[in-house]
């Protein structure tokens, strides 16, 4: 009667369930809806994975749920702890890919950053998982099979999540969505919409679509350069939708959302977009913008193009940020003293797998 990983393809993911479609399983077995609140309550809030030991459901819908469904739980390949407490997982799913979810210690909240894909396919010069493309979507039982792992690790003690992990969130429109529908769910896993935040590297007709589709989340965008020239250099994307395409949409998004704040990402690399210069352009395109600025010097990798800043560069830019009266806060990067990279970890056990050494 167990839910097994086998045959995950035919059966339907549980982890990818949401609320309703348990309400359906529910009726198809011919129980009472009400055991959907049940197996949402156990399965997503108290991480039991064990259908069998579950005793407020009925042996009918036992029995229903493992011809049904299936349950996956990803395993952890690689796990690396900081000195401050930030800890990196390496998650392999089912069919042997692997996606990095991090967890992030803040002074009041644990913080975990998901993966929405295997690699990426935007192409940012900066990033490390850009360099090997693309290799697939992640459906959303395996994004919240990722907030399962961190909290089953951190003993449930995950307060917010940012998709800001491997994968850009609105090239996965549908899963990203389901997903989000799933964490937010008031009587499964219930992470307030306001402690969730999508990051975007631009996506604008996809950022209009999700408006539409009143997602429940924060919204932060990936900005990076003051200057189309530079960002067509180091966002590819941006050739397709320019800055000022770009801001109009954070606008109408700040505005239809009843003057929500957005977060802009700054990722700071020294001589590019990093210069005194670029700060006030920063300023006059924020101007009035309802925002906080992340300032995120630059996590050097072995290997990258770009290098790091100095601190001094990096306060000079956001006095001049503060000064002109926007909220800019530098973001020092977690977990310096182990694989701090968005992908770095991956990348360093695929290495020592290629070199044969793993
Ligand atoms: S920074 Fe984000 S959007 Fe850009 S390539 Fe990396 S994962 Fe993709």
């Amino acid at each position: 009667m167990n839910i097994s990983a086998e045959n995950i393809c035919a059966k339907t993911p549980f982890l990818g369930m949401t609320h309703s479609d348990l309400v359906d399983l529910c009726q198809q077995a011919g129980v009472k809806p009400v055991h959907a609140d049940h197996l949402v309550a156990t399965v997503f809030r108290y991480y039991q994975s064990d259908i069998d030991a579950i005793s407020t459901i009925p042996n009918i819908l036992k029995t229903y749920l493992a011809a049904h469904a299936s349950m996956f739980e990803p395993e952890c390949t690689a796990a690396q702890l900081a000195a401050d407490g930030t800890r990196k997982l390496v998650l392999k799913m089912a069919d042997g890919k692997a996606v990095e979810t991090v967890l992030i210690k803040g002074a009041n909240r644990l913080t975990q950053c998901i993966s929405t894909q295997v690699g990426c396919a935007v192409g940012c010069t900066f990033c490390l998982t850009a360099t090997a493309g693309l290799s697939r979507n992640l459906t959303a039982a395996e994004m919240v099979s990722e907030v399962w792992a961190g909290q089953k690790i951190s003993g449930g003690q995950v307060s917010n999540i940012v998709l800001m992990g491997m994968g850009e969130p609105l090239h996965n429109y549908h899963a990203v969505a389901q997903f989000l529908e799933i964490i937010t769910d008031a009587k499964g896993m219930a992470f307030s919409p306001n402690r969730v935040t999508l990051s975007t590297s631009g996506m604008v007709p996809a950022m209009y679509r999700m408006l539409e589709d009143k997602w429940p989340c924060n919204l932060a965008v990936s900005l990076n350069a003051t200057t189309d020239a530079v960002r067509d250099q180091i966002i590819p994307i941006n050739r397709k939708y320019p800055i000022a395409t770009l801001m109009q949409a954070v606008r109408d998004y700040i505005q239809q959302r009843g003057n929500k704040r957005v977060l802009i990402e700054y990722v700071m690399l020294a001589g590019v977009n990093d210069s005194l210069d670029d700060a006030k352009r920063l300023c006059v395109l924020l101007d009035d913008l309802h925002c906080t600025i992340n300032l995120l010097p630059f996590n050097a990798y072995p290997g990258a193009a770009f290098d790091r800043p100095n601190d001094a560069a990096v306060s000079e830019f956001q006095a001049v940020l503060v000064e002109a009266g926007l909220i800019a806060i530098i973001r020092q990067s977690k977990g310096r003293d182990i694989s701090a990279a968005c992908g770095q970890l991956i990348t360093s056990i695929k290495k020592r797998n290629d070199s044969g050494r793993l």
